[in-house]
């Protein structure tokens, strides 16, 4: 499944917020269902609820967001699943719009989303990256 990283998304919903709302909560009945289909979010192959560390690179991988709730506390072996490959795919996760999308929508946002893009801009852009 080809994920989008919720800051990226978070961005839209500003320009939209109408047609893609977010709700900081994640309320299901105020939030768009893209949300629930395809955020990103970091799964832990170890589950945390067995030991399984939240900060050891070779325990985190990018789950679409229901495959983490079903994966939930269980290991891949007990499911009968298994790592997808990484591919060459040029696939980002629309990283490359995310720039365009904050400087559209950030008439919109609060001095918290503000922090929140800026940090994450940054994680995705760093400092002499040629990205943007
Ligand atoms: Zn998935």
């Amino acid at each position: 499944m080809r994920t989008i990283p919720v800051p990226v998304l978070r961005a839209a919903s500003l320009i939209w917020p109408e047609e893609l709302p977010f709700n900081r909560n994640w309320r299901t009945d105020v939030t768009h269902p893209v949300y629930a289909a395809c955020a990103a979010t970091i799964d832990h192959l170890q589950p945390r609820a067995h030991g399984g560390s939240n900060s050891e690179l070779s325990n985190l991988v990018t789950a679409c967001w229901p495959c983490n709730l079903q994966k939930s506390e269980f290991t891949l072996h007990r499911l009968g699943w298994a790592l997808a490959e990484i591919t060459s795919s040029a696939w980002d996760g629309l990283i490359y719009a995310y720039p365009d999308l904050w400087e559209e929508g950030h008439p919109n946002a609060t001095a918290g989303d503000v922090r929140y893009h800026l940090a994450w801009l940054a994680a995705f852009f760093p400092p002499g990256s040629t990205s943007t």
